[in-house]
């Protein structure tokens, strides 16, 4: 039945008390398997206000030409890169990501990569458990303290990852092409600013905290990769196609890098031929870096209350403009 109430429509997962939130005002359609129906999404959109989106529902020129109605879009994370920004904005419609809400989560996935590949010593349950001990194998591990982390893209992400490797005795050295050698994130973080190439012929581990864009794709690829020390372990849990993920696994299997987290591929989910597969020290997992029941619960609850107050703005104005004309 339709009402006066504004409609929000959420195609991925999104916590519940958001939802809540969102249904105190509006008809909420949430339905996190939305993302792989998308005739019917495009149906629901046909009077939706609003939709709210993960990393898999693609916002693109199709899909808002479904959606005449559409005044907002939240993202329940940060990376646009699902989202056709330049469409939106032609269209009116704002769009709202989770700016900063889910930052800690991805910064203790790094550190806790950087743990776990530089020991090289948390991957050998299987052989322990099968009687092989390999004592020696796992005896030459790395300590975080006094090793040097490269932190490639120095936004909101790139910086907490700094504060916490500080705090672990690490050095930092970081590479951002849009914060100049005098931008205070580098004094306020105790990381040095250099150059590309200085940052990874000086780390012992490399986390990349870039968009990806023309500018970023395959920035780590097999004419960089050579810069880094045999024993530096690579990190990326900003977005597939940044790292070439064939070049990488050469570099694994012939000895040339110590090991990889990689926590986002070029093409999600990862498929079972992938060059990857099998590589030596490398921790893989789906695109969850950014995902704990804490930053869950931020994410949701912060852009849900963009969602909110920008549909209740739009109300105002058009009771506003209503009064005029009348
Ligand atoms: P941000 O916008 O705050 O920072 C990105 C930084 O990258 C900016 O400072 C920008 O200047 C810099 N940059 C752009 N081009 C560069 C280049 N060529 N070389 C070096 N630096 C460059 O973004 P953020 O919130 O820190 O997020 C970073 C990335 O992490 C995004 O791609 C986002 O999608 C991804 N992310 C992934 C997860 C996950 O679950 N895996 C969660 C959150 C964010």
């Amino acid at each position: 039945m339709k009402t006066d109430r504004k409609k929000v429509v959420i195609s991925e997962f999104i916590d519940a008390c958001a939802v809540e939130s969102l249904a105190r005002h509006f008809d909420v359609h949430a339905d996190a398997t939305l993302v792989d129906r998308p005739d019917e999404l495009r149906v629901l959109l046909d009077d939706a206000d609003a939709l709210i989106v993960r990393n898999r529902t693609q916002v693109a020129p199709a899909l808002l030409d479904a959606a005449p109605q559409l005044i907002a879009v939240g993202r329940l994370g940060v990376g646009l890169d699902n989202i056709d920004l330049a469409a939106c904005a032609q269209r009116g419609v704002q769009v709202f990501p989770a700016t900063g809400a889910n930052a800690r989560a991805v910064a203790e996935y790094v550190i806790a990569g950087a743990l776990m590949l530089l020991r090289g010593a948390y991957l050998s349950s299987a052989s322990v458990a099968a009687g092989e001990w390999p004592r020696a194998a796992l005896s030459v591990g790395h300590e975080l303290a006094g090793s040097t982390m490269a932190v490639i893209g120095f936004g909101g992400i790139g910086q907490l990852v700094a504060q916490l490797a500080r705090a672990l005795g690490m050095q930092v050295v970081g590479y951002d092409p849009q914060q100049p050698a005098s931008a205070a994130c580098w004094k306020e973080t105790g990381a040095q600013c250099v150059t590309f190439e200085d940052a990874l012929r000086a780390a012992d581990v490399v986390s990349v905290h870039v968009p990806l864009v023309d500018g970023t794709r395959n920035l780590l690829s097999a004419a960089q990769l050579p810069l880094l020390k045999p024993h530096a372990v690579v990190i990326n849990t900003s977005r597939g196609g940044v790292i070439d993920e064939s070049a990488l696994a050469e570099a694994l299997r012939h000895g040339r890098l110590g090991g990889a987290a990689l926590d986002v591929f070029a093409d999600e989910p990862l498929k079972a031929a992938s060059p990857l597969a099998g590589a030596p020290n490398l921790i893989l997992t789906p695109h969850i870096a950014g995902l704990t029941v804490q930053s869950n619960e931020r994410v949701s609850t912060l852009v849900a209350a963009r969602v909110t107050q920008a549909l209740l703005e739009s109300g105002r104005q058009s009771q506003r403009s209503e009064r005029v004309t009348t």
